[in-house]
């Protein structure tokens, strides 16, 4: 396709979408940007839409507008509320898809995206990360386990077929504070005595270059991942992160047919309904669990995590916070945003730690490396580490195990 070609089919799409939106501005009642800032500076999911239509209409993509145009196509988290609800109330435009579009052509306008996310891209094309981090070191989260206790992980592909693909993601391989995810399910896979690898040679799925809206630089990723999967061929994937999960899910039409694509919440909810794992510890905390977009908005996944999670606590000991399941809120990592920190009056994360506490949960347990990030971080910045303790669940699992872990 040319590049002509793509830009005009691009520009068509976008104003496509904005000419059937009614301004009935439902929409803004569920986005958590808008409500960040109550309108103050950014704008809410139609005016988005509508800035970057006449953006087009009127040819103001330009250095002139330019700063004002990446600020508000880039501050969205991509949460996906805003399609859901225009679907649900009115008249069902692909409110997010046409964002993401606007993105793609403020790049290719050479006006997106923001610096840091620029760092972002460049690190995704050299390094296959998008922390700016040697590829030689992905695999460093496996060294203790390797060298202190000597396990043995395969290393994928070695010639023999394998059931379980665990893909790790670039935040769980690389960040030392999330890395414990990672070893939590090496721990709970040799508990259940699957047969698992991980793969040698691991690249970035290529979900932040498409959400920041590089497209090329994606469909050379995902090229790249498609192949190293297909050659080892697993009966499935399990992934760590939602949006390495959404991205396999809905992003690869490479990917073999028949490869079964699990977050890792969907897989544990096998494992134990098959009885291949056992948690022997229960937990006594209050607590509350909190949707990652990219499970719930995103792929409809909401069942999952909360039966896992009840099989971890004592009886009524897990409570709901006010949104919940598709209604949630988001923790404001996804959509590029968790590179770069955009002005807000109300953070999203310290937003929802309120909620959670609200409800008097004690523990708030996610399944997103991002978001446990985000709400971590939340809990210092409001002090009320003493209050409420964010948890991954994959950790939690680990840790009832206690020695029989690994
Ligand atoms: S709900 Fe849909 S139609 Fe209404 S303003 Fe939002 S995008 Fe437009
Ligand atoms: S995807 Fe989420 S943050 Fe972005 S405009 Fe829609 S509702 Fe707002």
């Amino acid at each position: 396709m040319s590049e002509d070609f793509y830009l005009e089919q691009t520009k068509e799409m976008i104003l496509s979408v904005a000419s059937r939106c009614r301004k009935c501005n439902y929409c803004y009642g569920v986005c958590p940007l808008y409500q960040s800032t109550r309108g103050f500076q950014v704008q809410g999911p139609s005016g988005i839409l509508q800035a970057m239509a006449y953006a087009i209409k009127w040819d103001l993509i330009d250095g002139k507008n330019g700063n004002d145009l990446r600020e508000i196509m880039y501050s969205c988290t991509t949460c996906n509320s805003c399609t859901l609800r225009c679907k649900a109330s009115c008249t069902g435009i692909p409110v997010l898809d046409a964002i993401e579009k606007g993105r793609a052509l403020l790049i290719e306008e050479m006006i997106g995206p923001v610096t840091e996310q620029k760092k972002v891209l460049e690190s995704l094309a050299l390094k296959g990360n998008s922390y700016d981090m040697p590829s030689q070191k992905r695999l460093d989260w496996l060294k203790d386990l390797q060298e202190e206790r000597g396990i043995r992980v395969r290393l994928l592909p070695d010639g023999q077929p394998v059931d379980v693909l665990l893909y790790v993601g670039c935040t769980a391989a690389y960040n030392e504070d999330v890395k414990d995810i990672a070893r939590a399910m090496i721990a709970i896979l040799r508990a259940s005595g699957m047969d698992y690898g991980v793969l040698k040679e691991e690249k970035c799925c290529g979900s932040p270059a498409r959400r920041i809206g590089e497209e090329g630089l994606f469909e050379e990723m995902s090229d790249y991942m498609a192949e190293r999967v297909n050659a080892v061929k697993p009966r499935r994937i399990v992934t760590l992160s939602p949006h390495c999960y959404n991205t396999f899910v809905n992003e690869y039409p490479e990917l073999s047919a028949g490869v079964k694509i699990q977050h890792y919440t969907q897989f544990l909810e096998d494992l134990i309904g098959e009885g291949r794992l056992e948690i022997p510890e229960k937990l006594g905390q209050t607590v509350t669990y909190h949707d990652p977009c990219y499970l719930s908005k995103k792929n409809s996944v909401t069942r999952e995590p909360r039966e896992v999670l009840k099989c971890l606590l004592e009886e009524d000991h897990f409570v709901e916070m006010a949104h919940n399941g598709s209604d949630s809120l988001c923790c404001g990592g996804g959509g590029g945003r968790i590179f770069w920190d955009p002005e807000e009056t109300n953070r999203l994360s310290e937003t929802r730690i309120r909620e959670a506490m609200a409800v008097g949960a004690d523990m708030l347990v996610t399944v997103c490396p991002w978001c446990r990030i985000e709400l971590e971080d939340a809990v210092k910045t409001l002090d009320v580490e003493d209050k409420v303790q964010v948890m991954d669940m994959a950790v939690l699992i680990s840790e009832a195990m206690g020695a029989d872990a690994f």
